[in-house]
């Protein structure tokens, strides 16, 4: 059988190992150039590849090709392969079908990444086998060919979820839906939202779906749609009849038995959203049979993400925070719901469509002071000219730091959450919380 791997990414490294483990002949093609890292796993493993171009004599022998997330259907190969009835599939169904571990997917728009990390961490304590991974970490498919774990947690995103065929995780966690990627998806929000609901259309009745019921988008999708899962919601708002929610500050769950796990406020993330994320995190730990102890102290110990709403340093009073992972607006809307003191916010790059009007009620009650940190700041500026005092545009995150630390008082916080994309000014959004975090550090 040949498998042919398109794009030498984490995740299509990944498969060609694990595919050349289970006796396909593996060839992988990137249009791109390969980085040094991923060329080296693939000459020790005697993989053969080719970069810079698609071959299409090779390619179209393929009886199975493993699409990267981050290549779209439109491009010319992918369509040739669909005339063809060549199968395109996903690195996650690839690896799904040689491991017989439990498997926890985690998708959504935004905390995919903390819930994973929420869910590897109780999981871990509770002393399992588990392994993360997916977009996270090692590849899913790296991870069959080279452990053996009783349970893999796989942060997921639409991009993989759109190659699936087979694929059914055990729990499946939809954490919100809100725009984003629409570019990929035709800018059809509704495919978007189809997208991340494939984590759940293999499901059956033995498998279970923990989602938002705050969530306008996710509660209508399943007004009209079957799912075959048990459905478990996590609410902030409402007592549940069945799922999770917050009772007199405590979280709460009931499924089949009623247990109080823990009060919101030894939990070691701040912020609602992060309330959300260990509410669906203490759900699945549930669902795995954690004792509520392990859960709580795992929810009261967990250290954190980096650029997420991350704590960098405390100078003169005000207190620096890193939430560079904020590249779109409701992740910056909850970072502003969790300040608690008067900010200075620094906002601004690529921006995707950003309807920043989402964002009034919180300026106006949190924001002193804005900067902008981006090539074209317009959109902002005009959007909150009106609404708070000062507004200096800045072409560097040292630039950006050092007026806030000028604007900052005692008792204030500098917050970079900018609800926009990086690649304006920055290599990424790790890049850029860096090289803040860095700033901060040289003041
Ligand atoms: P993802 O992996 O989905 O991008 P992350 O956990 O990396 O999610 O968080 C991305 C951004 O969204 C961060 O700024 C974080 O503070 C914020 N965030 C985290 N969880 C949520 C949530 N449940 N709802 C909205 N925003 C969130």
């Amino acid at each position: 059988m040949n498998l042919v791997v398109l794009g030498a990414g984490e995740s299509g490294v990944g498969a060609a190992i694990l595919g050349k483990q289970k006796g396909y002949n593996v060839f992988v093609s990137d249009k791109g150039e390969i980085t040094k890292k991923y060329k080296k796993v693939l000459l020790n493993n005697e993989i053969p590849f080719e970069e810079g171009t698609h071959s299409e004599s090779k390619i179209f022998q393929a009886d199975v090709v493993m699409k990267s997330p981050g290549i779209p259907d439109k491009v010319a190969v992918i369509q040739e392969l669909i005339e063809r009835k060549i199968p395109v599939i996903s690195e996650i169904e690839f690896a799904s079908k040689y491991t017989k571990g439990i498997i926890v997917g985690i998708t959504g728009s935004n905390g995919k990444t903390t819930t994973t990390l929420l869910v590897n961490h109780i999981l871990k304590k509770a002393n399992l086998n588990v392994g993360m991974g997916g977009n996270i970490g090692a590849s899913f498919a790296q991870q069959v060919a080279e452990n053996n774990f009783d349970i893999h947690v796989l942060e997921l995103s639409s991009f993989q979820l759109d190659g699936i065929v087979n694929f059914a995780p055990h729990i499946a966690i939809i954490t919100n839906i809100t725009p984003d990627h629409l570019d990929r998806y035709n800018n059809k929000f509704e495919n978007y939202i189809n997208s991340k609901f494939r984590i759940t259309e293999n499901q059956t009745e033995n498998d279970f779906l923990i989602y938002d019921a705050d969530d306008e988008v996710i509660t209508n999708w399943l007004k009209n749609n079957k799912v075959k899962a048990t459905l478990l919601p996590f609410s902030l708002g409402k007592e549940l009849e069945e799922g999770v929610f917050l009772k007199d500050n405590n979280i709460q769950i009931k499924y089949k038995t009623e247990d109080i796990i823990m009060g919101i406020t030894t939990l070691a993330l701040k912020g609602k959203h992060n309330t959300k994320n260990a509410m669906a995190a203490a759900m699945t730990a549930t669902l795995l049979k954690v004792r509520k102890d392990t859960i709580r102290e795992s929810l009261e110990d967990f250290e954190g993400a980096e650029h997420r709403l991350e704590s960098v340093l405390k100078i003169n009073g005000v207190q620096y925070i890193n939430d560079s992972k904020a590249t779109n607006v409701n992740a910056t809307f909850y970072a502003l719901d969790s300040m608690k003191t008067p900010t200075v916010w620094i906002v601004g790059g690529v921006d995707k469509g950003n309807d920043y009007l989402d964002l009034m009620p919180l300026v106006r009650e949190k924001v002193k002071a804005i900067i902008c940190l981006g090539v074209d700041n317009h959109k902002i500026v005009q959007t909150f000219n009106n609404v708070v005092d000062l507004i200096v545009e800045t072409a560097g995150a040292e630039e950006a730091v050092k007026v806030a630390y000028k604007i900052a008082e005692k008792g204030d916080a500098v917050l970079l959450s900018p609800a926009c994309a990086s690649f304006d000014l920055f290599e990424s959004y790790e890049d850029r919380g860096n090289q803040f975090k860095q700033a901060v550090r040289e003041l």
